[in-house]
């Protein structure tokens, strides 16, 4: 695999950006099986991500991956915090902050409580 080592160094490799798109190919391909002209679409992914795999031009490329992780900001907190409540789902409980829209996590089972925002510092009861 020396080859291999040298061939990419220098290059720029996976990123976040790289990811999706692999992931975004997969949806394209089985889309593709009900609507074959989708399958152009299929090779301008892949041709895109192998271009951003052996790009030599790290800058550009991480602005783009930078400008991904950006518009993808939001979406990916919402299922980084589904994925929160469920793995804490028996001891906390999430809600959010009625003042400041703050999302917020307090222990379960701790009967009413008053939560105090970590954000806007406003307080308000609340059942656990
Ligand atoms: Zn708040």
């Amino acid at each position: 695999m020396k080859w291999f080592r040298n061939f990419m160094y220098g290059r720029y490799g996976a990123d976040q950006l790289g990811n999706f798109l692999f992931v975004f190919y997969i949806i394209l391909a089985i889309l593709s099986f009900v609507y074959p002209p989708i399958m152009i679409l299929c090779y301008a992914t892949i041709i895109y991500s192998l271009f951003r795999m052996f790009s030599k031009q790290y800058y550009k490329r991480r602005a783009e991956n930078e400008w991904y992780l950006n518009k993808t900001e939001g979406i990916r907190k919402f299922f980084n915090r589904q994925k929160n409540q469920w793995k804490y789902r028996k001891t906390h409980k999430y809600l959010k902050c009625p003042h400041c829209k703050q999302y917020l996590r307090v222990p379960k089972g701790k009967g009413d409580i008053t939560v105090t925002c970590p954000k806007c510092h406003q307080q308000f009861d609340q059942r656990t």
